[in-house]
Order: structure tokens, then sequence, then C-alpha cells
């Protein structure tokens, strides 16, 4: 991890932005391109500029720009979607055939930088009430609403959620934000499951300790009507579907390690479970900041550290290690803030 001088960006579309990058949090994709150096096969490029959950002001705006003002604060959705495809005609630009990510290996370069250029259509209005690290936890959050809205919960819902980093408790916010929903959540990490009580979960468990699944089962002996899988790993897609009830809904968020998942077949069919993969999200950004600016959902328990950029090579390391109760770590790029 270095830190090099470059040229400040230039607007290049009518529609573009000029932003002065804010704050940054460190996600445990980008965490995953520096340790493992590939993603699903593809080699991560060295340099590459990793990030992709930040907070901005706008410095310029380009010649067709109507929404936007120098000074104003933004949340930005790192997905540039090509607007033709017909993913995009859809409805469904986070799956647009012709995407580029902000940080994504082979897309686009990440915002782990001073100033950035992107279209005004990934960014969105921050009202003042949000400081810059909650702005910058506006895209995770994004994920867990769009998790939310696609699991259709009913009001009192019984819900899991298996693993509590940053995305599993952004799913438990924005969960108990819909529906008052009784939401069990599990991880590995303590200080990660005191998070979780913090932000609304009614039980939690640690599978190193207990078995969670018996442990729930006493308490919803019928079985749970959705899990949330927010770990990417194949012992938690196993205690997903044990612990369901006929009919229950299984939504995959966790990004797995190795490609190849399985299932128990025999369970998938006699209860005749529902599998819904989860890509990143669609359209739940201005929702997201809506949530944080009501008050309804409180990022703060997600905010564990901070950094400034010369020290970013520290934050990767902490939220590598998961020590010191590390979720969220903001780095402070913005001289600034
Ligand atoms: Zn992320
Ligand atoms: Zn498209």
């Amino acid at each position: 991890m270095e830190l090099h001088e470059a040229p400040t960006p230039r607007l290049k579309e009518a529609h573009d932005l000029l932003l002065r990058v804010d704050t940054l949090g460190v996600c445990g994709s980008d965490v995953h391109y520096f340790r493992q150096q590939e993603v699903g096969g593809t080699v991560v490029p060295y340099p590459h500029i990793l990030g992709h959950e930040l907070a901005a002001t706008v410095l310029e705006t380009g010649s067709e720009v109507k929404n936007f003002h120098p000074g104003q604060r933004v949340a930005v959705d790192p997905l540039v979607s090509c607007g033709k495809c017909d993913q995009c005609l859809a409805g469904r630009k986070h799956t647009c055939r012709h995407q580029k990510f902000l940080g994504y290996p082979g897309q686009l370069p990440g915002a782990l930088v001073e100033y950035l250029v992107m279209p005004d259509a990934c960014c969105s209005p921050v009202p003042d009430s949000l400081n810059d690290d909650q702005a910058a936890v506006v895209e995770p959050l994004s994920i867990g609403v769009y998790a939310a809205k696609l699991a259709r919960l009913a009001p009192g819902a019984r819900v899991g959620i298996v693993g509590s980093g940053p995305i599993g408790l952004c799913t438990l916010l924005a969960v108990r934000a819909g529906t008052q929903a009784t939401v069990y959540m599990t991880d590995l990490v303590e200080e990660r499951l005191a998070a979780a009580r913090a932000c609304g979960a009614a039980w939690t468990g640690n599978p190193q300790r207990e078995d969670i699944v018996e442990a729930i089962h006493r308490l919803e002996p019928l079985g749970l009507d959705a899990v949330f899988e927010c770990a990417g790993e194949q012992d938690a897609l196993d205690q997903c579907v044990r612990l369901l009830k006929p009919g229950g809904e299984l939504l995959v968020i966790g990004i797995p390690e190795v490609d190849r998942i399985c299932f128990s077949s025999s369970l998938l069919r006699r209860n005749e479970l529902r599998i819904i993969n989860v890509r990143r999200q669609n359209e739940c950004v201005e929702p997201a900041i809506e949530l944080i600016a009501s008050g309804r959902v409180n990022v703060g328990p997600l905010i564990t550290h901070h950094f400034r950029l010369e020290d970013t090579a520290r934050a990767f390391e902490l939220v590598s290690s998961r020590t010191d109760g590390v979720l969220k770590a903001i780095i402070r790029i913005s001289p600034e803030n």
C-alpha cells in the first residue's frame, strides 16, 4: 500500500461532477483484493486504487448538470451503468451488462483518492444532518435496505442473520426499521455480537460456543421466516437452511472465497426453501440516506475506527485482522475533515 501524487482529474462529460472525497469506509471486498490479489479468477493488477464507500463534496459541475452545485455534499453509488442495455431498461442497473464499479479490478479506479470524477446520476445529495462518517456508510446500508426489500417480510417476522459484520448489521438495521421483526444474529467475533445487540438484535449467539441452530430452535420451534447469509461461509449457509421454516427464504448476500457452494437438496426440497441471491443494491441509496436522516436507523455502533489517508495501510491491516472490535474503519481523506 503506497501513496502517490497524481494530477487532479478533469470533467469529461456534460453530466460529470468533480468531487472532493471527504471520507471513505473500508469494505470487506477491498480487504479481499488487498489480501488475495485475486477475485473470482481475475487477478488484481498492481498498482490498483481500491475503495467505493465514500462521502464527497461537489467542487465543479459539467455543463448539463442541473441538480448539484459546488459545495454540495453527496453520497456516491459506486456503480456506473450504461443506461442502454436490457438490464438498465428493465430497471436493473445493478446487473447492467456494461457496468463499471469503483475500485473493481479492470473496471474503474477506486475512491481512495482526494479527487474523483463521477456522473451526476451516481450522486445523491446528503442533508446537513448527516456527518461525513454517516454519509460514507450509506453505501453498505443501501445493500441492507435492498436485501430487506427483496425479502418482503411480513410485520413481526422471525428473522435470522448469519454473520454480524458491517453488511449483516446494515441488514439488521434495515430489517428492524422496516418491520420491527424479531432478529436472531450470529458471529464468531464477540464484539460483533455486542454491536448486533446495540443495533436491535433480539438474540445473539456464537457458533464457536454453542450450537446456534439448536439454540434458536428452542426459542423458535417452528423455524424462521427468512435468513440472511452475510458471512460467505459454507458452514453459515448450512446453518441458514437448517434455521428456516418450510416455505422460508434464504437471502445470500455474503461472498464466499470459493466459487462453489453446496446445499442439502433434501432440506431445500422437503421444506420448499426459496433462495434469493443479492447483488449489491438497486435504487436504495436515497432510502438509506432517508433512514439515517430521519433517525430511524442509527449507524453509530458500526463506525468503530478512524484513520488518516497516510495511515490507510494500517486501516486495511486492522479490518483484515478483525481485531480490536473493528467493524467499519473510516479513512478521513480530506484534510478539512
Ligand atoms: Zn463495499
Ligand atoms: Zn446497462
